[in-house]
């Protein structure tokens, strides 16, 4: 983590001057106005910051023409352009000058990320820029170690199977963890020879922006990688429709997931992929390897990033016979976590990040009370901050248990035996993630091979390496981000068949 103290981040704040307009075409340019947006002097939308409720910037709003400009520029840059015909090796060097880039201006991208969304400066730091660095590293390294296929046909014959960058990639990414979830995506995508335009949440276009200046000064040629801002309704519609996109790498709810299944059926039929929402569910048996260890996760979990996490562990089933110990040391945690600016480095969790998602949140601690849940700590805190809060008495029919909160809320759910634990841990419309705490090897294996989830984890929560792959199952989503598999939602196979 970074050293600079609390005083030294306020300052910078005070001093902010980051990227407010759209990068396209390797250059930033204003919004040029559409029929469905208004005139060109209206084309801005306001970054609030959730820390104090303050304006921090007016950043340029897309219309349909912006949207239009930006896919052009990566169409062009794709049918006629250098990027997916350079040497593997040369682009394998253009991402790591990148990285290197983003390594340099790391505590500068943190504090956009910590302004614009609310998560902890130190978080921002220590794991997000971390976590983007290391993506685009990662797959600068594939770029020049992929191989092609050449089957045994026989004799009168010579088969090649050769994998082909797709196209135009369209990202379309949330705010939870705005740099990430768009190098998950973007990374892969420009290693495997595609161009991309990427459209972050209206909540955190700055950090974006600095990204795509940053791609410029490494000198990715113009077009390879575009950023417009904007209104989902408006500038991820025109991406979900654009006849000039071939994929959509989605992150988000289900909900505007299954907008983008429509705009491709209504559109050209391009590909989809979907990284969704979850309802993970942590169990912990009585025989977990360490009781204090196994609650102490499940209260980082649900707590960290304020509970805005895809894969937030947000339903603890903890059997009744080691139930009150767990929660005891749970509450405990809430207790003592530090809830407070997020430019303060001590600080664990900030604030939700609008306050349309506060009063979201507030609505399901409204809905644990009137479904009959007991709340054992938490609840409002001031301005857009939410106390640490848990539920017990949960039942798995009611709202807190079933629906998505994306807040630091914890849903307790008590089982008598592991049977009744994994059929709680299936009841549910998602499948992003599980974790199961136990001893026993057989009943790790037998739960984990039970749990419809993309990750399991076992006796942990959160692990992970850019080797392995990330995604869901059933309505959390399909494809998969990191690994070597991600390259596969970015290229299209080729079969040529030669007759000799
Ligand atoms: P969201 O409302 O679904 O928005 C995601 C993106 O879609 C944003 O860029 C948004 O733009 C855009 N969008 C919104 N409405 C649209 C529409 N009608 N057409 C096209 N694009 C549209 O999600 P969010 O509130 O930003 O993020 C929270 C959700 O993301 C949660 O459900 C969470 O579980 C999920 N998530 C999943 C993962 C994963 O990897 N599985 C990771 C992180 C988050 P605007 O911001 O401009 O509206
Ligand atoms: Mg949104």
């Amino acid at each position: 983590m970074t050293g600079v103290p609390y005083e030294e981040w306020r300052g910078r704040a005070d001093r902010l001057a980051p990227y407010t307009d759209h990068h396209i075409d390797g250059t930033f340019s204003p919004s040029t106005g559409s029929p469905s947006t208004g005139s060109p002097g209206e084309m801005t939308m306001p970054v609030v910051s959730p820390r104090d409720g303050r304006t921090i910037a007016h950043v340029a709003a897309a219309g349909a023409a912006d949207v239009d400009r930006a896919v052009g520029a990566a169409r062009r840059a794709f049918d006629d352009g250098p990027w997916p015909r350079l040497a593997p090796a040369e682009r394998k060097a253009a991402l790591l000058r990148w990285a290197d880039l983003v390594e340099r201006d790391r505590e500068e991208l943190a504090l956009l990320i910590s302004l614009e969304m609310g998560k902890p400066i130190s978080e921002a730091d220590g794991i997000e820029l971390r976590a983007v660095i290391g993506c685009l590293r990662w797959y600068a390294e594939v770029a020049d170690k992929q191989l092609d296929e050449s089957p045994q046909t026989g004799e009168g014959s010579l088969a090649l199977v050769t994998r082909e960058p797709t196209g135009v990639v369209a990202a379309v990414v949330p705010w939870n963890f705005p740099l990430t979830m768009a190098a998950w995506k973007i990374a892969p995508a420009l290693a495997a020879g595609c161009t991309v335009v990427l459209k972050p949440a209206e909540e955190s276009p700055l950090s974006a922006l600095h990204l795509a200046a940053l791609a410029a000064e490494a000198g990715l040629p113009p077009g390879a990688f575009n950023v417009v801002n904007g209104a989902g309704e408006i500038a991820g519609r025109a991406l979900g429709e654009h006849p000039g996109v071939d994929v959509v790498a989605f992150t988000g709810s289900a909900e505007v997931g299954r907008h983008f299944l429509r705009y491709a059926a209504d559109s050209n039929l391009k590909r989809v992929w979907l990284e969704l929402g979850g309802k993970s569910p942590n169990i912990i048996l009585p025989d977990a390897p360490d009781l204090d260890a196994a609650a102490d996760t499940a209260a980082w979990g649900i707590f960290f990033n304020a509970g805005e996490m895809c894969t937030a562990p947000s339903r603890l089933l903890v059997h009744r016979s080691v139930a009150d110990r767990v929660l005891e040391r749970i509450i405990a945690r809430a207790g003592t976590l530090r809830v407070g600016d997020p430019l303060d480095p001590s600080t664990e969790m900030g604030p939700l990040v609008s306050a349309r998602h506060h009063k979201r949140v507030l609505s399901y601690v409204a809905a644990g009370h009137d479904d009959g849940a007991r709340l054992r700590t938490g609840g409002p805190g001031d301005g857009l901050f939410l106390q640490p809060t848990v539920f017990d008495q949960v039942k798995p029919g009611m709202r807190i248990a079933r629906e998505e909160i994306f807040g630091p809320v914890l849903a307790v759910l008590e089982f008598d035996d592991a049977d009744e634990a994994v059929r709680l841990a299936n009841d549910t419309d998602y499948g992003l993630a599980a974790a199961v705490w136990t001893s026993d090897l057989s009943s790790a294996h037998r739960i984990s091979r039970s749990l419809k989830a993309g990750t399991v984890w076992v006796n942990c929560y959160e692990e992970g390496d850019m080797s392995v792959p990330f995604g869901g199952m059933k309505q959390s989503g399909h494809g998969r981000d990191k690994s070597l598999h991600a390259l596969g939602k970015y290229t299209d196979l080729k079969t040529t068949w030669i007759t000799l």
